[in-house]
C-alpha cells in the first residue's frame, strides 16, 4: 500500500488521529458509553461521505450525501444511540440508513440491526460501503415508516428523519422496554423517546433538532439487500 492509500477499514494516520480528536470531542460533549466511544474510534466515517467531502469527514457537522439527503452529525448519532440504550445483542430498526455510517456504528456494538431506506441509490451505496469496512447489517429499501414486521419486536428503534407523529407501525413493533428514537415536528422539530411497558407508551423530549422529512408511500419498495 502506498503512502496516503486508505485501508479498508482504519484509513489513513491521519484519518485515525482525526477520528481520535472527533472521539475527545465527543467526551466533552458528555458521551460516557465506552462502548459508543470505541464505535466511533473504529468505523472510518470518511469511507461515508463523498470523496470530495472526506477532509471534512471527523468534524461534528451533518454533511451532503447525495440525493438531497444528510448524514447527520456524529453528536447526533452519539445522541440518538445513548438514548436509545443499544447494547450488544439488541435488535436494532433504523429508519433511514442513508449513508449507512450509524448503521456500522449500531452493529459494531454489537447489535442485531436491520435498516430500510427508501432511495435505491442510498441503499445500494450504504451497501457497498459497509461490506467494504466488512460491517453486517440487513438492509431493505422500501418505506420504514412500515418498519420490518416479519423482524419484529425491536430492542431500539431509531428514526433518521421527521415526522409530524410517530408512526402507529414503528410503535406496535417496540418490544417490552424498547426505546424508539425519533424527530418530531415540521420547521420546528424536537427529538423525542418513546419507551414501551405493556400496553403503556410513554415519550419524553430530549432536545431540538433539524432533520430531512420521513417521506411515508403506500408500500414497499424493491427488494432486499444484505449489508456483508
Ligand atoms: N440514518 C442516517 C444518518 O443518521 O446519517 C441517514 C439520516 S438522513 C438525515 C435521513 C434518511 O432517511 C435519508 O436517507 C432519507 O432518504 C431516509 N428516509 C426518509 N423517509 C424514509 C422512509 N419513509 N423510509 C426509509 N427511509 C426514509
Amino acid at each position: 500500500m502506498g503512502p496516503g492509500e486508505l485501508t479498508a477499514r482504519g484509513g489513513t494516520a491521519e484519518y485515525q488521529r482525526d477520528r481520535r480528536r472527533l472521539v475527545e470531542h465527543l467526551r466533552t460533549r458528555g458521551v460516557r458509553d465506552l462502548g459508543l466511544l470505541h464505535a466511533f474510534d473504529t468505523v472510518p466515517r470518511h469511507l461515508f461521505v463523498p470523496e470530495v467531502l472526506r477532509g471534512r469527514a471527523y468534524e461534528d457537522i451533518p454533511l451532503p450525501i447525495g440525493a438531497g439527503q444528510t448524514i447527520s452529525s456524529p453528536t447526533i448519532h452519539a445522541l440518538s444511540i445513548e438514548c436509545a440504550g443499544v447494547r450488544a445483542g439488541q435488535r436494532v430498526l433504523e429508519v433511514g440508513t442513508g449513508a449507512g455510517f450509524q448503521t456500522a456504528l449500531l452493529a459494531t456494538l454489537g447489535a442485531e440491526v436491520y435498516s430500510i431506506e427508501r432511495v435505491a441509490s442510498l441503499h445500494e451505496g450504504a451497501a457497498r460501503a459497509l461490506a467494504r469496512v466488512g460491517v453486517e447489517a440487513h438492509l431493505m429499501l422500501g418505506d420504514g415508516s412500515l418498519g420490518w414486521p416479519e423482524r419484529a419486536p425491536f430492542h431500539a428503534i431509531i428514526v433518521g428523519a421527521a415526522t409530524a407523529r410517530p408512526p402507529a407501525a414503528l410503535l406496535e413493533q417496540l418490544a417490552e422496554g424498547g426505546r424508539m428514537i425519533v424527530p418530531v415536528g415540521g420547521r420546528r422539530q424536537e427529538l423525542y423517546r418513546y419507551t414501551r411497558r405493556g400496553e403503556d407508551i410513554s415519550h419524553e423530549k430530549l432536545t431540538r433538532v433539524r432533520f430531512v422529512p420521513l417521506i411515508e408511500e403506500t408500500r414497499r419498495g424493491g427488494g432486499r439487500g444484505r449489508g456483508r
